[in-house]
């Protein structure tokens, strides 16, 4: 097997990655970006609607970051760790203003200032916008600016597990998706920046990579997640196709009706109205559509008619193109069909507000693979971009504070290396079995049916054994496509993998957190119970089992109260 040997490996190549690895090039350590697509195509470039950032001079005179840290707090149910929202708040303002110097051209007021847009849970309008194509003027920036630095990049490399020596990481494999040859990446470092999982579920927003490889590897190398059980759900997906449509559709005055023409959102958060946070809108959709109030195929309609055809196609031109050209509907004249979809993953890999795992020596994560908390049981709208820079940004800089002390391991563990490869290899040589293809959908059905908006205790165990034999089932998993030249097939079932790893993490914490919270929510424990639960979930696979244990939430300054909006 081929050897190379970095100071940082950075696996990812989206906003978080990319933000990690210029920290760390810029201070002249080695480092490679190992991603499966080409960096600009990551999910990062697909976010719509905005970046969260207070901006002093800019933001609404009464607006204060302790105010965008209360907000997030309330947002997450307070499961967020609040020194960590404070950093987020605190920062935010001067990564949009270093974005805007590396080339975002955020959308302007008529005075000149960068613009603003509420998004939800907002108590003062803070979501910097470009158009609805955000993500992609970020990313874009983003790559222009780490291509002019030395940085190796290995874009189509996929990578497949890490190597460590007991607490210590060593290196990972990774393979060259164009000829699925693997390589041996000896390194003191790796920041995991591999984004989400949307793919897990049957009804996602996400992109087809979104798979979560990361959290998978993670866990296989014994590094926990923190707080897995949540899961978020978008208000919003186009009916039937599950594309987004942003809330900034909302932000700029949207409004969801139900069959009768009903602004059903008067009774579900009186004040916030269609602004409440995800969790509580796509419950309420599902309400409405459970009671018979929905449209034929269970959706509602989102209704931007009144904002007028020329601001529609200025502001939310993504919106509007995905509409006509996805469900045939002009959103000038008539309201657009959406439901609930999969949308973020508050969990992953446990860091702290540096961005260090606690468990293994060398490894890192950023971005939606991390949790560090800031966004606790329900994350705010436009608040992840922002996480994704403020805290790519710390991490990078932690690794380079790492890497000053750090010294390479002089163990080779050539043979984990090979044992790695051998046993992905071996989904190509199997002629019978099962097709990845059936054990994907039925889990992907699984976790949409039981794990999913609502969920009770009934329906989770019922989720669980079902995962659980998809487990069993995978073990004897073939792939048609023999080939070694792009087999998609290949890389497909190695994704499952990950995706059946973390869907057994997700059912036993799920299972075990016995009230509502945020995303979280349970018919047969509908309260939130914080003398019992105010605490993060942390779970560990072992094998086939899930270990849990916890760790307390960080408050600084709001203590819990009801969350009503
Ligand atoms: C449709 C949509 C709209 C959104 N809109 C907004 C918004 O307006 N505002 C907001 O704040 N948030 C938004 N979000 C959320 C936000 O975009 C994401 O959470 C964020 O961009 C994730 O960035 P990331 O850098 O962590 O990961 P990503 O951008 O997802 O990048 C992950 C990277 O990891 C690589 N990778 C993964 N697995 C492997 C592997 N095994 N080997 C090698 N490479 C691997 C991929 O190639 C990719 O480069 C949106 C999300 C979606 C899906």
């Amino acid at each position: 097997m081929d050897k190379t040997s970095y100071d940082a490996i950075v696996v990812g190549g989206g906003l978080a990655g990319l933000m990690a690895a210029h920290e760390i090039a810029v201070s002249g350590y080695k480092v490679a970006v190992i991603s499966k697509v080409f960096p600009t195509r990551s999910h990062s470039s697909s976010a719509e609607g905005g970046i969260a950032a207070y901006i002093q001079g800019n933001s609404d005179p009464n607006d204060d970051p302790q105010y965008m840290t209360y907000d997030t707090v309330k947002g997450g149910d307070y499961l967020v760790d609040q020194d960590a929202a404070e950093l987020l708040s605190m920062k935010s303002g001067e990564i949009v203003r270093i974005m805007e110097s590396w080339g975002t051209l955020f959308n302007r007021q008529p005075d000149g200032r960068v613009a603003v847009r509420y998004f939800g849970g907002q108590t003062y309008p803070r979501t910097r916008f470009v158009g609805d194509k955000t993500g992609m003027a970020l990313l874009h920036a983003l790559f222009q600016r780490v291509s002019g630095l030395n940085i190796d990049f290995y874009n189509e490399w996929f990578a497949l597990d890490l190597i460590r020596n007991d607490k210590k990481i060593v290196g990972l494999v990774a393979m060259e998706m164009k000829s699925m040859e693997p390589t041996f990446f000896k390194t003191k470092a790796v920041v995991m920046a591999t984004g989400g999982m949307g793919m897990l579920y049957a009804h996602s927003t996400n992109a087809y990579i979104n798979t979560g490889d990361g959290y998978g590897m993670a866990l296989r190398a014994g590094a926990a997640l923190k707080d897995p059980e949540f899961v978020q759900f978008h208000p919003t997906a186009l009916y039937p196709s599950d594309i987004l449509i942003s809330e900034a559709a909302r932000g700029e005055g949207a409004i969801l009706k139900n069959n009768k023409g009903e602004r059903f959102m008067t009774k579900y958060a009186p004040k916030k109205l269609d602004l409440a946070p995800r969790d509580i809108v796509s419950r309420s959709i599902i309400t409405e559509v459970k009671e018979g109030r929905g449209f034929p195929g269970g959706y509602v309609g989102l209704d931007l008619t009144h904002l007028g055809e020329e601001y529609i196609k200025e502001r939310l031109a993504l919106a509007y193109e995905a509409a006509l050209n996805f469900a045939g509907v002009d959103a000038t004249k008539e309201p657009i069909p959406v439901r609930p979809a999969q949308h973020y993953y508050m969990g992953g890999i446990d860091v702290d507000i540096t961005g260090t795992n606690y468990d293994l020596i060398g490894l890192f994560a950023a971005g939606e693979a991390a949790c560090v908390s800031v966004h606790g049981a329900n994350r705010l709208g436009s608040n992840s971009l922002l996480e994704t820079l403020v805290f790519g940004r710390e991490t990078g800089k932690t690794v380079v504070k790492f890497l000053s002390s750090a010294n390479e391991s002089s163990e080779s563990l050539d043979k984990e290396a090979e044992k790695i490869v051998d046993e992905a290899y071996s989904f190509t040589k199997s002629e019978s079995g099962v097709h990845f293809g059936v054990v994907l959908n039925k889990l992907r059905e699984t976790m949409w049916e039981n794990i999913g908006i609502f969920r009770d205790e009934n329906g989770m165990k019922t989720g669980l054994s079902e995962i659980i034999k998809l487990r069993e089932m995978a073990k004897n998993m073939y792939v048609t496509d023999k080939s070694k030249t792009y087999n998609t097939e290949f890389f497909n079932a190695l994704e499952l993998r990950n995706m059946l790893d973390l869907a057994l993490v997700i059912a036993n914490a799920a299972i075990n957190r016995t009230e509502s919270r945020g995303a979280h929510y349970r018919t047969d424990y509908p309260e939130r119970d914080d003398k019992n639960w105010l605490k993060h979930t942390i779970a560990y696979l072992r094998g086939n089992t899930v270990e849990i244990g916890y760790k307390p939430v960080k408050i600084t300054k709001w203590q819990p109260e009801a969350r009503v909006y």
